[in-house]
């Protein structure tokens, strides 16, 4: 009788069983594959010093130990000592070490012109001071002091509120947690009240 099988139980049986192969292959030859992956792994931060972080994409929350060797992060791999994660990350966590180094990483501030199809590079403190300009401009447009409206009974009443709606901030969770306080701090002091992280997202 003809024994039925999925597509995919037949691709899962398939690749087992070449790895299986493979390895079965290799132990036959002498090499321990144990071994050779322990030895992978310690080289690569043999002289690295291990410093234990956070994964910065969500709020997880999951323990990174980031290995620096001469100043420069050579590898960042769970902590295994996390309660939260135990060693373990997910795919974007697992690409951390891209954030920091990766040829594509831009590094200088652009800015385009609005209908322009060119990106202009500017310095930081042009476009700091761009920056502040317009968001001076849109609150002093937008600004509510007093809103006016019934109460729980009707009567018409007059409230201080003193906010802009015409200005969204969003924080970043690859900033470090002072700098999320010190920046809602500001925009509370702004009188921005859309204020989100993307950690939270
Ligand atoms: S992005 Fe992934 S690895 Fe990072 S904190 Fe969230 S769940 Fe953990």
């Amino acid at each position: 009788m003809a024994v039925r099988t999925s597509r995919r139980s037949f691709l899962k049986q398939s690749s087992l069983l070449m790895a299986g192969t493979a390895a079965g292959s290799l132990t036959a030859l002498g090499v321990d594959l144990n071994t050779r992956r322990a030895m992978a792994t310690e080289l690569r931060i043999r002289d690295a010093q291990a410093y234990p972080s956070i994964c910065p994409y969500c709020a997880v929350g999951c323990g990174t130990l980031i290995h620096v060797e001469d100043g420069q992060i050579v590898n960042i791999e769970g902590n295994p000592e996390s309660p939260v994660n135990v060693g373990t990350l997910c795919p974007k966590g697992a690409a951390t070490f891209q954030l920091h180094v990766n040829p594509n990483r831009i590094t200088h501030v652009l800015h385009r012109d609005p209908g322009a199809t060119d990106w202009e590079v500017w310095d930081l403190d042009r476009a700091m001071d761009r920056i502040a300009e317009l968001v001076k401009e849109t609150r002093d447009e937008t600004f509510v002091e007093e809103w006016t409206g019934p109460d729980d009974e009707g009567n018409e009443i007059t409230k201080t509120v003193n906010y802009t709606p015409a200005i969204f901030t969003l924080g970043g969770a690859t900033m470090a947690n002072e700098w999320n306080h010190i920046h809602q701090k500001l925009m509370r002091g702004l009188g921005v009240v859309a204020i989100e992280n993307q950690a939270r997202i």
